[in-house]
C-alpha cells in the first residue's frame, strides 16, 4: 500500500519527531514508575569452566516485569534509560540488588565462593560518587569486594576518558574485578588496552557463533582474543556458548571459562538456589550436557 505514495512512503512507517520525543518522555516516565514500583528483578547466569562445567559465578542480568507487558529485556529499556540518565538509579538498584543476593547465598550456601557480575553503563561511572557507591553495595551485604566483577563495555573506555578511568581505578583498588563485555565488537585501540584498568575480557557472542559449524569461519577473532588476553596476562570468558562444538573449540583455543545456553539460561534467584542446593561442593551437572552434540 505504501507504494501508491511514492517517496512519501517512508514516512508513513516512521514516526515522527514529535511522537518520538512523547515516546520517550513517556518511557523515562514509565522506567521511573516500573523502579519506584518495583518492577526490575535480576536473573543469574551462570559462568561455568569449560572443562568441568563447575559453576564459578553468575551474570546478573535485568528484566522489567511489566504489569501487562510480561517480561520486557533490556535491549527494550537500558539504551533509552541511558539516554535519558535513569540508567543511574536503576544502576545503584542492580549493584545493589545483585550484592544482596550474593549475600543471601553466601548465608545459604556457605561452601560457594560464586562471583558476582554486574553490568555497568559508562553514563554510571561517570557520577562521581560511582567508587562509593560500589563498596556501600558491598559493605552492607557483607560481600568481599573480590567476588564482584564489574562488565563495562569498550565503548566506556573510548578516548581514555580519565574521570571513567580513575574511577574504575578505585573500584579495582577495592579489590573489585573489571571486565571488558563485548570485547572486539567495538572500537578500542588494542594499543591502549595494556595501560587500563582491566582484569577480564569477555568474548562477544557473535564470535563464538563464528566457531560453530563448517571451516568458513577459521575462528580467527576468538583466538586472537585469547592470545591477547593470554599476551597481557588478563582472563578470559566466553559468551553465548550454545554448542558442544563450540565449546570443545574454546577449549583448544585456550579459553578456560564461558557461559551461553548449553550450559544455562539466565535463571531466577530461586532456581539458582536449587542448583546451588543440589550441589554443596559447587560441581554441577553441566558437564553432561552432551546432548547437544552437532
Ligand atoms: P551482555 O552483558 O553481553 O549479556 C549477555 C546477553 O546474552 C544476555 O542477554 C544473555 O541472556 C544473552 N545470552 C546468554 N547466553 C546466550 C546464548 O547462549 N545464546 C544467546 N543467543 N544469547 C545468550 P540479555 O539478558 O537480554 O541482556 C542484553 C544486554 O543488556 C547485556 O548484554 C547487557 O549489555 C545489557 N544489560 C543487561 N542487564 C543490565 C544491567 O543490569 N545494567 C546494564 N547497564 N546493562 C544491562
Ligand atoms: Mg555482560
Ligand atoms: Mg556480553
Ligand atoms: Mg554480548
Amino acid at each position: 500500500a505504501g507504494k501508491e505514495h511514492g517517496k512519501n512512503c517512508v514516512v508513513e512507517f516512521r514516526p515522527d519527531l514529535h511522537t518520538q520525543m512523547m515516546q520517550r518522555a513517556g518511557m523515562r516516565t514509565a522506567l521511573q514508575q516500573a523502579l519506584e514500583l518495583d518492577e526490575f528483578i535480576l536473573v543469574y547466569q551462570p559462568i561455568v569452566t569449560l572443562e568441568t562445567g563447575q559453576l564459578v559465578g553468575v551474570e546478573a542480568l535485568i528484566r522489567w516485569n511489566h504489569p501487562t507487558n510480561g517480561l520486557v529485556l533490556p535491549q527494550e529499556f537500558i539504551a533509552l534509560a541511558e539516554e535519558n540518565g535513569l540508567i543511574v538509579p536503576i544502576g545503584a538498584w542492580v549493584l545493589d540488588t545483585a550484592c544482596r543476593q550474593m549475600g543471601l547465598w553466601a548465608e545459604q550456601f556457605p561452601g560457594n565462593a560464586l562471583r558476582m557480575n554486574v553490568n555497568v553503563s559508562g553514563r554510571q561511572i561517570e557520577e562521581p560518587g560511582f567508587a562509593a557507591l560500589v563498596q556501600d553495595s558491598l559493605s552492607q551485604n557483607d560481600v568481599p569486594a573480590d567476588r564482584l566483577v564489574l562488565e563495562i563495555t569498550e565503548g566506556v573506555l573510548l578516548g581514555e576518558d580519565t574521570a571513567v578511568v580513575n574511577s574504575l581505578r578505585v573500584v579495582r583498588e577495592l579489590g573489585v574485578t573489571i571486565a571488558l563485555d563485548d570485547f572486539g565488537t567495538g572500537y578500542s585501540s588494542l594499543g591502549y588496552l595494556p595501560r587500563l584498568p582491566v582484569d577480564l575480557l569477555k568474548i562477544d557472542r557473535s564470535f563464538v557463533m563464528g566457531l560453530s559449524s563448517d571451516r568458513a569461519n577459521d575462528g580467527t577473532p576468538a583466538r586472537t582474543v585469547v592470545a591477547l588476553a593470554q599476551h597481557l596476562g588478563v582472563a578470559v570468558v566466553a559468551e553465548g556458548i550454545e554448542t558442544m562444538s563450540q565449546r570443545a573449540e574454546l577449549q583448544r583455543l585456550g579459553c578456560r571459562l564461558g557461559q551461553g545456553y548449553l550450559f544455562s539460561p539466565p535463571l531466577p534467584p530461586s532456581r539458582l538456589a536449587a542448583l546451588l542446593a543440589s550441589s554443596p561442593d559447587g560441581t554441577l551437572p553441566f558437564s553432561s550436557a552432551l546432548s547437544d552434540l552437532p
